[in-house]
């Protein structure tokens, strides 16, 4: 049973609630429903020719930062001026309910691409023929790192993820560890190996979007043991730096 608020509302119903709240600049769609969860799509710029940029939050449904950075993208649309943003706010409603990283049937959605029979792959997938995309930034925490630090993966043009975890800097300590994760990292950037990868995860969302539908493919990770203002204005650092560098 979800954890109910002082308004008798679920965490995904408040969620709901700030979505539906949201004002006309916002162009909110249903893209299905997944374990009794309506799962949004949120748009915004949706009536410009701009270049688009996907952002994703919520795969992982105990890391609230990723959910929270996803809604005050979606009340200040004024940052994202000059590009088209779709958001999936909340990919996976019933473990954001529940504080669990697996959807309802236990499965972790990052590395489950190649099944199907997990219907946010499917919305996964339904968000790749939207695309292609000149960015897209997955939003993610973990629990054991002492700092921010992400993973990037781009083709014909520079890397973005130095100055990005350098402008984290002022808001959100960095992971300088040489090694993150077991993959080699550099002041908080790793440019992963997807063998590797798929050799101890399986086949992963991040290589598979980055392969179908996108040149330039960031997954961030904020440190979750620190304050939920620090690690929501790192991943807003990164968005920003993505929206400075893709906008018409
Ligand atoms: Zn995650």
């Amino acid at each position: 049973m979800p954890k109910r608020g002082i308004a008798g509302l679920s965490p995904y119903e408040t969620l709901v609630q700030r979505l539906t709240s949201l004002d006309s600049s916002v162009t909110l769609d249903i893209l299905t429903e997944i374990a009794g969860y309506p799962i949004y799509l949120a748009s915004l710029n949706t009536t410009y020719d701009y270049p688009i940029i996907w952002l994703n939050a919520g795969t992982h449904g105990d890391e609230p930062a990723t959910v929270e950075t996803a809604m005050r993208i979606l009340e200040q649309p004024h940052r994202c001026d000059g590009i088209r943003v779709l958001v999936t706010p909340c990919l996976n409603g019933q473990g954001y309910d529940a504080g669990q990283r697996e959807n309802a049937q236990d499965v972790d959605i990052n590395w489950a691409f190649r099944r199907d029979d997990i219907p946010e792959i499917m919305l996964v997938k339904e968000m790749i023929e939207r695309g292609p995309y000149a960015a897209i930034i997955d939003l993610h925490e973990d629990w054991e790192s002492p700092g921010y630090y992400l993973y990037e993966q781009v083709r014909a043009r520079g890397s973005l993820g130095g100055r990005i975890t350098d402008r984290v800097r002022s808001v959100c300590p960095v992971n300088d560890s040489p090694v993150i994760e077991g993959e080699k990292a550099d002041r908080g950037v790793i440019h992963p190996n997807m063998a590797v990868a798929r050799r101890n995860n399986g086949d992963g969302v991040p290589g598979e979007v980055f392969r179908r539908a996108t040149d330039h493919q960031i997954t961030a990770e904020s440190p979750a043991g620190l304050s939920m203002e620090a690690r929501v204005n790192a991943h807003l650092t990164a968005i920003d730096i993505l929206v400075e560098t893709y906008r018409a």
